[in-house]
């Protein structure tokens, strides 16, 4: 097993991309703390880490706010003692909007979700992996991070900036044992992408036969490389991203 005795905490855990990065953490031998907005749907990725071998702790806590993320953080730590892993990949999508149709509201809802949780939760851990000089840090970024005209301005900029938060980290605490990468997803297929893929528009047509292996994602692919890149199999790399698209944005 991979990453035995390494406390990993995964926002964003009780649905698609999120839950399975729990799971192939917690095959791997990880305790996982998984965090989202309520402790039913944590409750769920819990049990079926548990029905796998695994453990962990269920928390609720809305990313983007920043005291109800440190009482979850802190309660990590006061109950494992560390951390070695944090996965931001709680997230919210707007759907195929313009700066037209795009409102002052969402365009901040968006950014608070997706930037603001990532820059908080990065905060909060990074004390306690300074202290035991080592932690690696993933943040689920896009391909929309990478171009524009994939998705809504708010989205677009979300990810971009998660882009940039990761070399940030990866770049002012290396120094301290600290990893920091960035993935970029093409279309996965989760409950974000249900409506998008269950009545495809033309747009999203065009997108899918424009990708090399002519199918979406599936969740578990992103859960088994973030099971490599945190482990001591990946010591070297740091501060980039890594794409994960079939091809999409070749
Ligand atoms: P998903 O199935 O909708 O999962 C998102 C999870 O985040 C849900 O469990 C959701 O909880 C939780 N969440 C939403 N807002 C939150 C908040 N404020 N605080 C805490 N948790 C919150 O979508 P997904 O496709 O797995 O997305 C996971 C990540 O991958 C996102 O960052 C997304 O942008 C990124 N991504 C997805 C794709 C794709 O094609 N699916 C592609 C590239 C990147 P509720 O269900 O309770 O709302």
């Amino acid at each position: 097993m991979k990453l035995k005795d390494k406390i990993a905490i995964v926002t964003g855990a009780s649905s698609g991309i999120g839950r399975q990065i729990a799971l192939e953490l917690a095959k791997e031998g990880a305790k996982i703390a998984v965090i989202d907005l309520t402790k039913e749907g944590g409750d769920k990725t819990l049990s079926q880490i548990k029905e796998q071998g695994g453990g962990g702790i269920a928390l609720a806590a809305d990313v983007s706010q920043a005291k109800a993320l440190k009482d979850a953080i802190s309660k990590v730590i006061r109950e494992y003692g560390k951390i070695d892993i944090l996965v931001n990949s709680a997230g919210i999508f707007d759907g195929p909007e313009t700066f037209l149709t795009t409102d002052e509201e969402t365009f901040d809802k968006i950014i608070g979700v997706n930037l603001r949780g990532v820059f908080l939760g990065t905060k909060y851990v990074l004390e306690n992996m300074i202290q035991h000089h080592s932690g690696v840090i993933i943040n689920i970024a896009s391909v929309a991070g990478l171009r524009g005209g994939l998705a809504s301005p708010s989205y677009t900029a979300s990810k971009h900036g998660i882009i940039g938060l990761t070399k940030d980290t990866a770049a002012v605490y290396g120094a301290d044992g600290i990893r920091a990468i960035a993935l970029c997803p093409g279309m996965i297929q989760t409950a974000m992408t249900q409506d998008l893929l269950a009545e495809p528009s033309a747009q999203t047509q065009a997108i899918i036969g424009s990708i090399p292996l002519k199918r979406v994602g599936q969740p578990e692919e992103i859960g088994k490389l973030v099971a490599f890149l945190v482990s001591d199999q990946a010591p070297y790399i740091t501060g980039t991203t890594i794409v994960i698209d079939g091809g999409m944005i070749i």
